[in-house]
């Protein structure tokens, strides 16, 4: 779920094990740990609660010398935080990290225990110690012996290994959980996202599902499920170095919501003229699958399902397919129907959400005419197992909390569900001509909305000392406040909810008291006129209203409603343009409250445990 960092190496390697761990905190945990080894057999093993920062405290003083080691980020799965549960875990000369979960640990814990074991930990994890220091006993190598202790793990994982007595050979297993291996010179790195190593190589390996492999100081030899030698394909990355730099920003969460115009940016090159969309560039065979598409369906999780319950409306209101958003943890666990010539589609950040991929594995058995991903992490898992990876290209993202994947991710629905239109003749040229137009203006419109960023900055305090709040829209704009209540829960820790305004009064409003502040989304659309009686619902009840309007939209300032005017933008992007001030309102109000903004507690970034 977290991070792990590997190296082999001539030099010392606990800094370069730490600076790993350190670009990998975005992701969330709870401890962190290394065990190092050096050319003489002698281990060093740290382990600390809470930051990286004491973990590398730790390490200073304890001057660890040693040029093979792993790492790990926790993110506690099996066993409360604490130091003994952190990784690596230790059984004879083995050390393991270890992302993800032993589904069959239970069982492997008896049958180990019986053979003479002693656990120390409440991991899952720790099994995998243990078995592989059994398999060692009777088998050629280490690399063998992780081959049979893997053959008999069910779940979840990636995990590295190495032999206190053998110190220069490290060995990695994957199995639903990522690892790419980094290739320096006379060394040799690995880590579960290759943003840990960007300092120290950009050529890098992406292992594929059950793969193990060997990695000493100047050889990496792979492995498939069946024990086969293989080539995987070498990269070069040219992400960016800095991603996982603050730059004149406090937060990485506000760095990448003031990065939304440079990012809806890069989604768009190459994909739309001055007046269409490009529909070879959304992917290969695109025009044939699109044209063909009767029904899409939509699998996500999170902040994800959210943009594509926004998407759904374009899908139905342009395009004229039918269109069914899910989430994904629901999807995977029932009996769905598949609709002739559906079109799946899976949106996560990171491509790497378990949920997302699973359900993802089992659509593919089930008849869907093509598996597309919106995604923006290449060679990722979804965008691997998916025919179509339409990239949303946000560049990084490291705050827990997604602010520019929403974004970029509803601006790459746009185009796609204007080329669906267009290609099935249900999109004129005047029209797609018209909707280019208004997504060529986004970058701009982005900006006009992170302009309110002072005024929102006051506002929030009206917020901060509140224990819950509600957000209402209408048509997408529901969804968006789906997000909204989403952005300030994740962050702020206070209660949030988003309901379509109609239904208030079908339960909801019974909790309109002045100690709940109610934020309206009110673009000046058909529906403002509904949207209008709503508040006034709402007003009539005592409730405190921030309406974010269009500034024509007629609502009138008075004791009881704050109105915070926005400008008048166009109809079909103004669902993007709401967005921002929603993300800005819930980072305020989570500075206000001193939360940790960019690893919120209990969270973490790239879901990839179920
Ligand atoms: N399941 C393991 C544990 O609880 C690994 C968790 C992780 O992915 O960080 O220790």
């Amino acid at each position: 779920m977290c991070g792990i960092v590997g190296a082999v190496a001539q030099r010392d390697v606990a800094e370069i094990l730490v600076e790993g761990l350190r670009r990998l905190e975005y992701r969330g945990y709870d401890s962190a740990g290394v065990a190092i080894v050096d050319d003489k057999q002698n281990l060093t093993r740290i382990r600390r609660l809470g930051k990286v920062q004491e973990l590398s405290d730790a390490i200073d003083e304890q001057h660890v010398v040693g040029g093979t080691g792993i790492a790990h980020t926790r993110w506690a799965t099996h066993g409360e935080p604490s130091e003994i549960n952190a990784h690596p875990h230790i059984s004879g000369d083995i050390s393991v990290v270890h992302n993800g979960i032993i589904e069959n640990h239970e069982a492997l814990r008896e049958v180990l225990k019986a053979r003479g074991y002693e656990f120390v930990s409440q991991t899952d994890t720790e099994v995998i110690a243990h078995l592989v220091e059994w398999e060692l006993r009777s088998a050629s190598s280490l690399r063998e012996a992780v081959q049979s202790a893997a053959a008999q793990l069910e779940g979840a994982y990636g995990t590295v290994i190495f032999d206190r007595k053998d110190p220069t050979r490290l060995v990695v297993a994957r199995s639903g959980s990522p690892i790419v291996i980094g290739f320096g010179v006379g060394e040799n790195f690995l880590a579960s996202d290759q943003l840990a190593l960007l300092n120290v190589t950009r050529r890098f390996m992406y292992l594929e599902e059950g793969d193990v492999a060997e990695m000493t100081r100047r050889e990496v030899k792979v492995f498939d499920s069946q024990g086969q030698a293989v080539e995987r394909e070498v990269i070069e990355s040219n992400a960016e170095h800095d991603a996982g730099d603050k730059g004149q920003y406090r937060h990485f969460m506000q760095k990448e919501i003031f990065e939304q115009p440079t990012a809806l940016k890069g989604t768009m090159e190459g994909r739309i003229t001055h007046n269409s969309v490009i529909t070879e560039s959304i992917g290969v065979n695109a025009v044939e699958i699109l044209s063909k598409v009767e029904h899409v369906q939509i699998i996500a999780c999170g902040t994800s399902y959210n943009s594509g319950m926004a998407a759904r409306y374009w899908f139905e209101d342009i395009a004229g397919v039918s269109c069914d958003v899910e989430i994904a943890s629901e999807f995977r666990y029932r009996n769905f129907v598949t609709r002739p010539n559906s079109l799946l589609i899976t949106l996560s950040q990171s491509g790497e959400t378990a949920d997302t991929l699973a359900a993802l594995r089992i659509a593919k058995q089930r008849g869907y005419m093509a598996a597309m991903t919106i995604c923006n992490v290449s060679g990722s898992s979804l965008v691997r197992e998916s025919d179509i990876a339409f990239m949303t290209r946000a560049g990084t993202e490291i705050g827990v909390a997604s602010t520019k994947a929403f974004t970029t991710q509803l601006a790459a629905m746009l185009m796609l569900v204007t080329a669906i239109g267009k290609e099935q003749g249900r999109v004129s040229s005047e029209k797609e001509a018209e909707i280019v137009e208004a997504i060529h203006a986004l970058p701009v419109q982005i900006e006009s909305a992170l302009a309110f960023d002072k005024q929102i900055e006051a506002l929030a305090e009206d917020f901060a000392d509140k224990h819950h709040t509600l957000f209402l829209g209408r048509g997408e704009y529901y969804p968006i406040a789906m997000e909204a209540a989403l952005k300030l829960k994740e962050i702020s820790y206070i209660h949030a909810e988003a309901y379509a305004a109609g239904e208030l009064k079908h339960g909801p409003l019974a909790l309109i008291d002045a100690d709940m502040p109610v934020v309206v989304i009110a673009p000046n659309n058909d529906l403002l006129e509904k949207l209008k009686s709503n508040v006034e619902e709402v007003r009539a009840r005592g409730g405190l209203l921030y309406v974010f309007a269009d500034e024509q939209a007629g609502f009138e300032e008075d004791d009881t409603m704050k109105i915070i005017p926005m400008p008048h933008v166009s109809e079909i992007t103004a669902p993007i343009f709401y967005t921002v001030p929603m993300q800005l309102l819930s980072y305020h109000v989570a500075l206000i409250k001193g939360t940790d903004v960019d690893q919120p507690r209990n969270l973490a970034k790239a879901v990839t445990v179920e």
